[in-house]
């Protein structure tokens, strides 16, 4: 049968070959006499592969107490064999870099193997398997045959850009007679891999290929399974959940649900120094989110099962929690600027405005919006709009104190929350800002643009009172608006007994 994809294959075009480090590290992987000295050497020669080995060797997945502080430390305490095997993991890494420019969704393809391979890596540990690097190695290589193809016949998996994994092995089957698992098997042989990690390849879709091996091989099992518990972070309609998944890696592995929520926490826990080591973002917070979530509710359900746990329970579910503060410390911060989100600012806007009625402090809350923002998007493109929005939250950091909030309220719309601070001090802090951005300039492809604000204060104070935050708000929304009229390029103060005094460029109003 590999006569024949063989001659498939090459019918397609060239098989591409690993880079040449990689090729030296597979000499030394397939050496049985193979000396320290030979592996340091030939790491050396890259230093930046010998940078991340070192690295690993010093990271949470080797946690160990000695500190490696070089590369032939980090090779006593890794092992020669699991140094070997995850120098050949980096080297290979680049190969997942090269896609033809229409086919595959290369990213999509590497975030799977990435969780792959951490997911097999941490099954097998759970699961007490040694060599675990080798089944990271397993399950970074197990979807390789789809890049092979890809790069020898660019139009291959055209159309199927939203396609699930069955789908591609459908499409391979059909046109290749094997699916990229088998195919992937047999290229790592022909690239002179070790034969276990060939045969976890081959076996990784499980079937048939998984049934034909060693009756107990769960070292192919961890692989295979790996595969799908990418699948689960990849989440989508009509996905499998973490509940749907347990009572195979039951069977498999002899992990229960217990465990298995276990290996869904420590996969999370893992993902951002593998995200470091490989320069690639694999998280999505939310799919991480929705999945701590299902392993959470399956060990709710089989913790009113089997009460004897509770210890494990305990500390598992600790780790949930510890991850979901986490993300939500994420969700506080708005993605594009990193000033506080509008949901966090509704938040601590609650509570601030609470404790200065308590403690009979002074509250200010500085509404700012951009003046004819619509014309940058319009004129020199969203991406320029995008970092002017950068350079204005950065710059209101500046002009505020550590004990101010920044938050983006909404697209070019800002707010300042500022506590212990009274109307008159607010007006000052508006007039600052207004003079930080007229002095502002933005070079967007080489040319100098500038941006001005309309800005609305209002402040619970001695003069000044509100019922609750809500009406804080509105008050210097409104404030905001009278500014826009008056002509922009100003700000106005929500004052109740004032009317409107101007103030050098600047302008202090009254409107209620
Ligand atoms: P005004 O002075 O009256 O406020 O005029 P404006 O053009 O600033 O106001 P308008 O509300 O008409 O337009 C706001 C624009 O802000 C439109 C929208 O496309 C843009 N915008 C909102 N969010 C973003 C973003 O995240 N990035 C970029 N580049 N533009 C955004
Ligand atoms: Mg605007
Ligand atoms: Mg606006």
């Amino acid at each position: 049968m590999f006569g024949h994809i063989e001659a498939r294959l090459k019918a397609q075009g060239n098989l591409p070959s690993p880079p040449a480090v990689a090729q030296r590290i597979i000499r030394l992987a397939n050496d049985p006499g193979v000396q320290l000295g030979a592996v340091a050497d030939t790491l050396a020669k890259d230093p930046g592969l010998a940078a991340k080995v070192l690295r690993i060797a010093n990271s949470p997945l080797y946690a160990r107490r000695r500190r490696s502080s070089n590369l032939r430390q980090a090779l006593t305490v890794l092992g020669l064999n699991a140094a070997t095997t995850l120098a050949l993991s980096f080297s290979l890494a680049p190969m997942f870099q090269k896609a033809s420019p229409k086919g595959l969704d290369l990213r999509r393809c590497w975030r799977r193997s990435l969780l792959g391979a951490v997911a097999s890596r941490t099954l097998g540990e759970l699961a007490g398997l040694e060599r675990t690097e080798d089944l990271f190695l397993a399950g970074l290589l197990q979807d390789i045959a789809m890049l092979a193809i890809d790069r020898m016949s660019p139009d291959f998996y055209v159309g199927l850009e939203a396609a699930g994994h069955a789908d591609y092995c459908r499409h391979e089957i059909e046109r290749l007679g094997a699916d990229h698992a088998r195919i992937g098997g047999w290229l790592l042989g022909q690239w002179r891999l070790p034969e276990h990690l060939c045969r976890a390849v081959a076996a990784s879709h499980g079937g048939a290929a998984v049934a034909e091996s060693a009756a107990d091989d769960r070292f192919e099992r961890c692989v295979a399974l790996g595969g799908e518990v990418a699948d689960l972070f990849a989440g989508g309609d009509g996905a499998d959940t973490v509940a749907d998944l347990a009572p195979t890696v039951l069977d498999a592995l002899g992990l229960d649900a217990v465990r298995f929520g276990d290996a869904i926490a420590t996969i999370v826990r893992l993902l951002p120094e593998v995200e470091q080591l490989f320069e690639t973002r694999v998280q999505d917070p939310v799919a991480v989110q929705s999945l701590l979530d299902q392993a959470r509710e399956l060990l709710v359900v089989r913790n009113l099962e089997t009460l004897t746990r509770v210890a494990e329970l305990e500390a598992v579910t600790g780790e949930l929690e510890a991850r979901t503060e986490a993300l939500e410390l994420q969700s506080r911060r708005d993605a594009l600027t990193g000033v506080c989100s509008r949901g966090h600012f509704d938040v601590v806007l609650e509570v601030e405005f609470a404790s200065a009625v308590a403690g009979r402090w002074p509250l200010a809350l500085i509404m700012l919006d951009l003046d004819h923002f619509k014309r940058i998007n319009d004129g020199h493109g969203h991406p320029a709009g995008d970092a002017v929005l950068r350079a204005t939250a950065k710059l209101l950091g500046q002009c505020a104190r550590d004990t101010d909030l920044v938050a983006r309220y909404g697209g070019e719309e800002f707010v300042l929350l500022l506590p212990r601070t009274d109307l008159v001090a607010a007006a000052a802090v508006c007039g600052r800002i207004l003079k930080a951005l007229r002095e502002q300039v933005h070079e967007v492809a080489h040319q100098v643009i500038r941006v001005s604000a309309s800005l609305g204060a209002a402040a619970l104070d001695g003069r000044h009172r509100f019922r609750d935050a809500e009406q804080l708000v509105r008050a210097a929304d409104r404030a905001l608006y009278s500014a826009k009229n008056g002509g922009r390029d100003r700000f106005v103060c929500h004052d109740v007994d004032l009317g409107v005094v101007e103030v050098g460029s600047f302008h202090v109003g009254g409107s209620s």
